[in-house]
């Protein structure tokens, strides 16, 4: 999963399970499967009501005579939690032979709904309508995004990989398609895919849309990478040749880095909506990008965030071929355990960034700006101090779903990605630093997606195979370096790959490229780093540093600031008030509103504005550079 660049967490459906509950019943799966690869489940998914937030499926689901129990999809893999849209299910109905059947929800597991199934009766017909707005936008009047565990039951306690479904969708008229899913064949409105098992049908979701584009992005022989694209506006097509061009080098970096490929056949499904929100969502032969409407004709989004489409795809390798032991579940009932997130997610967010810079999708020469500005975000992070990183990532299906004031404070899922890319930054420079530049961690990669070429499979792994390739190609106590940095609480975030790759923080009045386009995109003012605040939309606090000048005055979270220095709120305005209260001796004075009450307060801060950039060591050989130059020979 791929969170907003920006610090504002992506929000993913808030339907946290009930189910852990002690007398529930223990989700297994050893159940024999009824719906086999020549007797599949049958699922029609009728999208012509997309534009209304409307679905509806259909289902033939084999069963034998006696109760039986048939479940929603609860926990969701890529969003690493029980995220399953409980409150999109509406109007269910079944029946078996032409005759409706009474059928209950289970008291307990409220994804588990109980049927007694008559004598003779070797099919159920399912039926439901899926209300795919709400809780969050799934589709618009000319894009949906079909994630097809939202749109299914299975047999309760069957194993994922061994239940087989055939799915077919009815696409409203005139829209074009994009998956993974093998075969298909249309008719008219309607396409037919082949049998696969359920693990492959919700690892295969599907865009589609009224205005599209298809962009073959890479092909040798049969094996290719597309790049489909779904737009709520046509104008949003419009895109720069030179901008495909780099995302045509995306496939040749990422065998550059992994050595390995474990696709035939991969879709980057990209959506394009302001409606729908910012997320990506990683599968093994695709993945479901969203968003802005001008995401690939405005260049400032492919600064902040040209990392989307770069990120889901290492996944490919490291998250779907590679998964942590304790993450891979055999059916979508059994929770997950997200402890590994730090290098699942947290070594994604550094190669997804790295590859981001080798395809020139953003300009290499900007990663010393980008990391300044993500050093600078976690060193001054109160929650760090009593919080350890392995926290963040074992409560990530909370953390993910938390939202509200202070994130800095109660530290957020965005740590472990960001935070993550700092520890494998620190570990790729101790490799280069300890072989003397003769390896790499593209050298460990080559051993953790070994061997070359396979299918979609998943080999899962555990701290300790990590730290033992890590010993193989540069010997050291790896265990140490992550038990110290991840599994302890550590008040500053990993420091050393800084001095090791000839770069050292500071602290000016110049803006931080990358943080001015965060303000620009999103109408925001970062004051983090001098007064101590955080403006988001609609001018409302959104975070105020522990112990800064803000902090200090008594400023708080969804305070609205209406002026300073009696001066209307603007960016601009700040920006210049600050500037100006470098050369004065007295506060600088905010009218701020919190919910009914005016309050005026009264900052003593004379630093001006401050951001954070990384400097060269004289003398010192650029590490960085080296790390994000291409690698893929062009
Ligand atoms: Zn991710």
């Amino acid at each position: 999963m791929k969170l907003s660049s920006f610090g504002c967490l992506a929000v993913l459906p808030l339907s946290l399970s009930l189910t852990a509950a002690a007398s529930a019943a223990v989700p297994n799966a050893n159940a024999q499967a009824y719906a086999t690869q020549s007797n599949p489940e049958t699922l029609v998914l009728d999208a012509r009501d997309a534009g209304r937030g409307l679905m509806t499926a259909t289902m033939r689901i084999p069963v034998k005579p006696g109760p039986f129990t048939f479940v929603y999809p609860e926990w969701t893999p890529g969003e690493h939690g029980p995220t399953g849209p409980l409150s999109d299910l509406s109007q269910l109905k079944v029946s078996a032979n032409g005759r409706a059947l009474d059928w209950r929800r289970d008291q307990v597991d409220m994804y588990a709904f109980h049927v007694d199934v008559p004598q003779g009766v070797d099919t159920l017909d399912v039926e439901f309508t899926i209300l795919v707005n709400s809780p969050d936008r799934m589709s618009t009047s000319n894009v949906a995004i079909i994630n097809w565990n939202r749109t299914l039951f299975y047999q309760a306690d069957a194993n994922s990989h061994e239940v087989y479904f055939k799915p077919s969708i009815i696409l409203p008229d005139g829209w074009g398609y994009g998956t993974a899913l093998p075969a298909p064949n249309q008719v008219g409105q309607r396409v037919d895919f082949a049998e696969v098992p359920l693990n492959m049908l919700v690892d295969s979701p599907l865009d589609c849309g009224r205005y599209y584009k298809h962009i073959e992005l890479w092909r040798k022989g049969g094996a290719y990478q597309m790049l489909d694209i779904f737009a709520d506006k046509p104008q949003d097509l419009d895109i720069p040749d030179t901008l495909i061009a780099s995302y045509k080098h995306l496939a040749p970096e990422a065998f550059a880095l992994y050595g390995s490929r474990h696709w035939d056949v991969y879709h980057s499904l990209l959506e394009l909506s302001d409606v729908i929100g910012f997320q990506g969502i990683e599968h093994h032969q695709s993945s479901d990008n969203r968003a802005p409407d001008d995401f690939m004709t405005n260049a400032q989004n492919q600064l902040s965030a040209g990392d989307l489409l770069t990120h889901e795809f290492s996944h490919s390798w490291n998250g779907k071929y590679r998964r942590p032991a304790d993450l891979t579940t055999l059916n979508f009932q059994m929770p997950m355990q997200t402890d590994l997130l730090w290098v699942y997610e947290g070594m994604n967010q550094y190669l997804g960034d790295l590859l981001s810079f080798r395809t020139g999708i953003r300009a290499p020469g900007d990663y010393p700006e980008y990391l300044a500005a993500l050093y600078a975000g976690l060193a001054s992070e109160p929650g760090r101090n009593t919080e350890p990183l392995i926290d963040t990532t074992i409560a990530a299906p909370y953390l993910y779903q938390a939202i509200g004031s202070y994130p800095s404070i109660r530290r957020t899922a965005g740590d472990f990605y960001a935070e993550g890319e700092l520890l494998w930054l620190d570990a790729d420079t101790l490799i280069r630093e300890r072989t003397r530049g003769r390896k790499s961690l593209d050298d460990f990669l080559h051993l953790y997606s070994a061997p070359a070429v396979t299918g979609p499979i998943t080999k899962t792994y555990t701290r300790e195979e990590i730290e033992q390739l890590l010993n193989q190609v540069a010997p050291y106590d790896w265990h140490a370096f992550f038990q110290k940095r991840v599994y302890e609480v550590a008040p500053t975030p990993p420091t050393d790959e800084l001095a090791r790759s000839g770069w050292r923080l500071v602290y000016t009045s110049e803006p931080n490229k990358f943080i001015t386009t965060r303000e620009a995109l999103f109408h925001i003012s970062d004051m983090w780093f001098s007064y101590g605040f955080l403006l988001g939309k609609d001018d409302l606090v959104a975070d105020v540093r522990e112990g800064s000048p803000a902090w200090v005055a008594g400023m708080a979270p969804g305070m609205k600031i209406l002026a300073v220095e009696n001066q209307a709120y603007t960016d601009g305005a700040l920006k210049y008030i600050a500037t100006q209260a470098e050369h004065s001796s007295g506060p600088t004075a905010f009218l701020v509103q919190q919910d009914s009450w005016y309050h005026t307060i009264e900052v003593s801060y004379h630093g001006g504005p401050q951001y954070p950039h990384l400097v060269r060591i004289r003398d010192q050989t650029d590490m960085l550079a080296k790390i994000m130059a291409p690698r893929a020979g062009r």
